[in-house]
């Protein structure tokens, strides 16, 4: 649990001897001042003593190691929970933005081949609060920089629709508390047709990415064993409905593995599944782990990365050739694997 786990009604009874304002300051300093309920410089000194010693106030997330990359602007964090489960955050500076790379679980169960979160397995679920908890360390890093944290990606470790209550409880608590609009948070997903259906009945405006990586199941499956249970006929159809529910633009993530997802009857079958969906397609070449390695696969070059774009572009779909960070300190994409890293801690 976490002091992001904590609703206000706990904070009412954590703080029932004192006046009712307390609650909007210390709940102003945990979500929009990113500040430790032992230092809040708005609330008395013995208060601020008695509440950081309060247990249900305790951080979840205790950083293990710090690495940056890219001249300071991709930071990763492998921090421990309270049960020693460990995951990855990450962090990215952009010119005009900055972005938080959330996990949310720690381990991931959903196997897909070419993932080093995938190959190391499943631990638990998060809580919401262990989430939210993961965007307030970037968003105070932020700060610290000078920069302001204004996008959330769950593209860290773990099938957000695989821990669907408290993914969503923790958008809630982002968009609602921490002030992030829904419209700069993204759920990517591998494919849970159930988890797609569902978002699309809730009243948020969040994006959708569909980790795709193949436009036909025999080759799906080979690289998403989850594509045997929602084969890409029950996938798009639940993608189209939700756009037609929501209205909101949908996106195709792309992994380009060379020889295997990158040939021109790869984009055209891709084309012909993003267009009616007038789905936006993101490829990034496939970031280097080791079980990838071991079975072949490894990322496509840049010409032929620039091949097929052009290819999908000359069908009409619009596509973003992604940039790749963090990889010399395994946080790019993919990459997450948090391994207990001694000697390490910043
Ligand atoms: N489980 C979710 C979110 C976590 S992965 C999902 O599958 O979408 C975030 C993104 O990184 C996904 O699009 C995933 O397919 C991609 N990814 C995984 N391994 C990768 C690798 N080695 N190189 C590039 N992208 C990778």
């Amino acid at each position: 649990m976490s002091r992001y786990d904590v609703t206000r009604e706990d904070l009412d009874r954590i703080l029932c001897t004192e006046p009712r304002y307390r609650v909007d300051q210390l709940w102003d300093a945990l979500y929009h001042r990113f500040e430790e309920p032992g230092d809040v410089g708005t609330l008395p000194r013995a208060l601020r003593a008695r509440l950081g010693a309060e247990p249900a106030l305790a951080p979840a997330l205790r950083i293990e190691a710090e690495r940056q990359a890219d001249r300071g602007e991709t930071v990763k964090w492998v921090v421990a929970l309270g049960d020693g489960a460990r995951v990855e955050t990450v962090l990215m500076h952009h010119p005009r933005h900055s972005t938080a790379c959330v996990s949310s679980q720690a381990g991931c169960a959903m196997a897909c081949s070419f993932c080093a979160t995938g190959q190391a397995g499943y631990t638990r679920q998060l809580t919401a609060g262990e989430i939210v908890e993961q965007v307030v360390l970037a968003a105070r890093a932020a700060r610290t920089s000078g920069r302001r944290l204004d996008h959330v990606v769950f593209m860290g470790m773990g099938e957000p629709f695989a821990n669907y209550d408290n993914v969503l409880a923790a958008v809630r608590r982002i968009v609602h508390d921490v002030g992030i609009g829904a419209r700069r948070v993204t759920i990517s997903t591998v494919g849970v047709v159930p988890g797609i259906r569902r978002l699309s009945v809730e009243p948020l405006q969040v994006n959708l990415a569909v980790s795709l990586h193949a436009a036909n199941d025999e080759l799906r499956t080979s690289l998403v064993p989850l594509g045997r249970r929602y084969p890409l006929e029950a996938l798009t159809t639940a993608c189209a409905d939700y756009v037609a529910a929501t209205h909101r633009r949908l996106s195709f993530e792309w992994a380009l593995i060379d020889a295997v997802n990158d040939t021109r009857r790869d984009a055209d079958e891709l084309a012909a599944l993003a267009l009616p969906l007038r789905a936006h397609v993101n490829l990034i070449p496939l970031n280097p782990t080791a079980g990838g390695l071991d079975i072949g696969l490894a990322g496509t070059p840049p010409d032929g990365v620039r091949a097929f774009r052009d290819r999908l572009a000359s069908h009409g779909v619009n596509v973003t050739v992604r940039r790749t960070r963090g990889r010399s300190i395994d946080a790019a994409c993919g990459q997450l694997a948090a391994r207990a890293t001694p000697g390490l801690a910043s």
